[in-house]
């Protein structure tokens, strides 16, 4: 009789990953799906977005366990030939009030170690021109879209602390 050391129940991503790599490590493994196929689930119906790591918390093994797993998703993709996009990530503020949240993303990213660039109100036309914004970020922007007027001393920028009052925003208006 064939022997199990693991059971693993639930054939979405997390199940089949950790599965496969008890596999690999030579476990006996069998995975138990409720439904008729495996991943039917979350897993099947999400938005298919590889998530930077710019919103958890500076320092959380979230952001930590984020970033890491990207890279090896990347390279899991590159490896097999999997089609995916790199479209990168746009994170807008359509007035004031959110400009305030917008650089603690901002802040928060550049310590979760995926810093983002600031655009001007050109550049987001540029990219999205259906989008109205007063001030924007962006992570990993598009090959084929450069910006004509970078901002290297927009308070946005990474790395810098968000000042208490809002400075005069001479690239936020056009
Ligand atoms: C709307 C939405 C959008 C999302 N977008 C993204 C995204 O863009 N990028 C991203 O990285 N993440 C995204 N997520 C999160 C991601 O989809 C989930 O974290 C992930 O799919 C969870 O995988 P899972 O294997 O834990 O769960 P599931 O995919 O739900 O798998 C669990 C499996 O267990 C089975 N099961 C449950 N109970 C039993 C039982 N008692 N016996 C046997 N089988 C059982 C279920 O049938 C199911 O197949 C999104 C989530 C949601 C809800």
């Amino acid at each position: 009789m064939e022997t199990l050391d693991i059971i693993v129940i639930g054939a979405g991503v997390v199940g089949l990953a950790v599965a496969r790599l008890l596999a690999l490590g030579g476990r006996g493994v069998l995975v138990l799906e409720a439904e008729a196929a495996f991943g039917t689930q979350t897993s099947a119906r999400n938005s298919e977005v590889i998530h930077a790591g710019l919103y958890y918390a500076a320092g959380s093994l979230k952001a930590a366990l984020c970033v890491r797993g990207k890279k090896l998703l990347y390279r899991y993709f590159a490896e097999r030939n999997i089609p995916h996009r790199r479209v990168g990530k746009l994170l807008i503020a359509t007035d004031e009030s959110e400009l305030p949240a917008l650089a603690s993303y901002g802040q928060r990213a550049a310590t979760n170690g995926v810093p983002p660039e600031p655009l001007t109100i050109a550049d987001i036309r540029r990219l999205e021109p259906a989008v109205r914004a007063i001030a924007g970020l962006i992570r990993n922007r598009p090959a084929s879209s450069k910006p004509t007027n970078p901002c290297p001393r927009c308070w946005l920028t990474p790395n810098r602390p968000a000042p208490r009052s809002l400075p005069t925003p001479r690239l936020w208006r056009e």
